[in-house]
C-alpha cells in the first residue's frame, strides 16, 4: 500500500464530507491522494492499460480516462476491470457517456458543466444513476470552458465566476438528494486558482481535487503546481491533486508525490539532503547528488541522505541525516546515523553511500 500517514502537516485540513473512489477515500480527512490522467487515446485498450500499469507503478492512486466517443466509451467496461487503480471516466460535451461510464464500472466520473449543454435536464437521470451505482461525480470547472452565462456576467474567469458555476452546478445535483461529489476549479493562473479553491472551500463541504490547468511544460508546471497546491494544503485545503504538465502522465506523479513529501502530508521515502555547493566546494556536488539520486531510486523506505560538498555544514547536515557524505581533500567522510564510520576517496563516494542505503533499509525492514 501507499504511505498514508501525515508527517507533520502544516495546518489542520479543512473539514469536509468524504467520498468514495473505488477504494481510495477522498476528503473527510482522508489522506490526499495523487492522480494524473492517461494520454492514450481511450479506445487503445492495450495502450491505455499499459498507461495505467505505469502510472500505477509510479504511485499513482486514481486516473482518469478521456471519453470523447463511442469508441472510447465501449473501452470503457475493460479499462475499468482491468485498472489496477480506480478508473475515472472525463466527460464533456455527451451526457450519454456518463451513462455509459456508470455502466461500464468506473469509479467516478468527471463533468464539465461548462461544456454540457443540455444538461440542466439530464441531471435528475444521472444523479439517480450514479447514485445507483454507489459511484461520486468530480465537477470539473475549467477557467477554458466557462459556463457562457457567467463568463458574460463577470467577463472572464475570475475566481468567483469558477466558483459560481461549482456551486451552481452541485446545487442542481442537491435538488436530487445527490451529494456525492467533488469538486475542482481550474484555472492557468495559480493567483486565480487559489483565490477561487479559498472561496470555494469556505462554502460548501465537498472534497476538492486540486490542479493548476495547463500549467506549461515540466519545469514551469512543476513550480506553478508545487506553489498552488502548497499555498493551499498548508491552509488545510485540498483532498486530491492532480499536477498538469505536458509531460508524461508519470512525471505528474512524481511532482505530485513530491508535492505531498514536502508539505509532511505524506510519509517521506528517499530525501536527498544535498548542498547547492559554492566556491568552497571541493567535489563535483551536482554529479554526486545525481548519482547517488539515480542509484537509490525506487527506495521504498523512508531515508535521508546527505550529500554536501564541503566541512562547512557538510558534518552537520550529514550528522541529522541517516546516511550522509562530508567531502573534502578529495576524500569524502561517510556519515550513518551521525557516526563518522569511515572515510573513503571521492571515487568510492557513491557506491559507499549506495551500499550503507541498502544496509540501512534492510535493517529497518527486518525491524
Ligand atoms: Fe558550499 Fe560547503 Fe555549503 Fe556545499 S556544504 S554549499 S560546498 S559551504
Amino acid at each position: 500500500g501507499l504511505p498514508g500517514v501525515p508527517v507533520r502537516p502544516l495546518a489542520t485540513r479543512r473539514p469536509s464530507r468524504r467520498i468514495q473512489v473505488g477504494p481510495v477515500p477522498v476528503g473527510g480527512g482522508a489522506p490526499v491522494s495523487v492522480q494524473s490522467m492517461t494520454t492514450t487515446v481511450t479506445a487503445d485498450v492495450g495502450a491505455t492499460l499499459r498507461q495505467i500499469a505505469e502510472l500505477t507503478a509510479s504511485g499513482c492512486q486514481i486516473v482518469r480516462v478521456a471519453c470523447p466517443s463511442q469508441d472510447d466509451a465501449d473501452a470503457l467496461p475493460v479499462i475499468a476491470r482491468k485498472s489496477q487503480i480506480p478508473v475515472i471516466a472525463d466527460i464533456h460535451f455527451q451526457p450519454k457517456y456518463v451513462f455509459a461510464a456508470i455502466d461500464a464500472g468506473c469509479a467516478a466520473v468527471r463533468v464539465n458543466p461548462g461544456n454540457i449543454r443540455q444538461f440542466d435536464d439530464k441531471v435528475k437521470e444521472i444523479a439517480r444513476a450514479a447514485s445507483d451505482a454507489g459511484i461520486p461525480i468530480r465537477i470539473g470547472v475549467n477557467a477554458g470552458s466557462l459556463d457562457r452565462r457567467l463568463l458574460q456576467k463577470y467577463g472572464k474567469a475570475t475566481p468567483e465566476a469558477l466558483v459560481e458555476s461549482a456551486l451552481w452546478e452541485a446545487s442542481l445535483f442537491e435538488e436530487h438528494g445527490f451529494r456525492d461529489i467533488k469538486i475542482s476549479v481550474k484555472h492557468n493562473d495559480p493567483v486565480v486558482m487559489v483565490n477561487a479553491y479559498r472561496q470555494l472551500a469556505a462554502r460548501c463541504d465537498y472534497p476538492l481535487h486540486l490542479g493548476v490547468t495547463e500549467a506549461g511544460p515540466a519545469f514551469q508546471g512543476t513550480v506553478k503546481s508545487a506553489v498552488a497546491f502548497g499555498a493551499l494544503l498548508s491552509e488545510g485545503i485540498g483532498d486530491t491533486i492532480r499536477v498538469s504538465l505536458s509531460a508524461p502522465p508519470a512525471e505528474e506523479i512524481k511532482v505530485g508525490t513530491q508535492i505531498l513529501q514536502a508539505l509532511g502530508l505524506r510519509e517521506r521515502r528517499l530525501e536527498i539532503v544535498s548542498c547547492p555547493s559554492c566556491g568552497r566546494a571541493q567535489v563535483d556536488v551536482y554529479q554526486l547528488a545525481d548519482r547517488v539520486t539515480a542509484g537509490l531510486e525506487g527506495m521504498r523506505v523512508p531515508l535521508r541522505v546527505a550529500v554536501m560538498g564541503c566541512v562547512v555544514n557538510g558534518p552537520g547536515e550529514a550528522r541529522e541525516a541517516d546516511l550522509g557524505v562530508a567531502s573534502g581533500n578529495g576524500k569524502g567522510q561517510i556519515f550513518v546515523k551521525g557516526e563518522v564510520i569511515k572515510t573513503v576517496p571521492e571515487s568510492k563516494i557513491v557506491e559507499t553511500l549506495i551500499e550503507e542505503a541498502h544496509k540501512l533499509a534492510d535493517r529497518q525492514a527486518a525491524d
